[in-house]
């Protein structure tokens, strides 16, 4: 088992190596050769797991072989928390960072303004919390979600707890339907459930 078997291009390998990634973790084994074919896939994964090298490997891959519109928002990755969508902002810097994949984080607390200019500025991927995602798509020509091919909802319980369920769902019906979506939950509830048959299309089921 090591990261040269799951088929990931080679800036994508070398960012793990730096990173002193010497083999996947049991969901990154499970996750990446599944999420490399575009299904959905929802996943029941706790913090600590390497949940995000698990969506964020396979995304990149599948970025990094498909020519891209200007001003496109290509991956959406959605967070309860500024500071988990800090966290994936930054692992996702790290690991695109031999390739020109860029990543953008929006968020409230940070600059409407400043986060507009970021928006504008032709970013691959989005890592947001719902509710200033929502306040961007509402209020400013700079978001497009058109051209969108990956959607995230990670820890879809806490985003649930924490009340973003109209927000997602908003998000959700912008977004293409032909999309590839991911969920992760530390846990599965009725409502994740409920999540889960609104934005997936037959999912793949993981744990670990
Ligand atoms: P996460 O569960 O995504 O929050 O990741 C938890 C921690 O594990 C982060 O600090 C990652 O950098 C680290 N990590 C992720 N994948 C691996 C891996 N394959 N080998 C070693 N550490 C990893």
């Amino acid at each position: 088992d090591s990261f040269l078997q799951l088929n990931l291009s080679r800036p994508l390998l070398r960012a793990c190596e730096t990173l002193g990634y010497s083999k996947p973790t049991p969901i990154q084994a499970a996750c990446i050769p599944l999420a490399l074919t575009g299904r959905d896939i929802c996943g029941s994964a706790i913090t600590g797991s390497g949940k995000t090298a698990a969506f964020a490997l396979p995304t990149l891959e599948r970025l990094l072989f498909r020519p891209k519109r200007m001003h496109a928002i290509r991956v959406l990755i959605l967070t309860p928390t500024r500071e988990l969508a800090a966290q994936v902002h930054s692992m996702i810097e790290k690991l695109a960072q031999f390739t020109d994949i860029r990543c953008c984080l929006i968020v409230g607390g940070l600059s409407t303004k400043v986060q507009e200019a970021a928006l504008r500025s032709m970013p691959d991927i989005v890592v947001a919390t719902p509710g200033r995602m929502i306040d961007h798509l509402r209020n400013s020509m700079s978001v497009d979600l058109d051209d969108l091919s990956v959607l995230i909802l990670d820890e879809a319980d806490r985003l649930l707890e924490l009340g973003f369920n109209a927000e997602i769902q908003e998000l959700v019906r912008v977004c293409p339907k032909k999309r590839q979506t991911m969920l992760f939950s530390a846990t599965m509830t009725e409502e994740v459930d409920d999540l889960i048959k609104l934005s997936l299309s037959k999912p793949l089921r993981l744990s670990a």
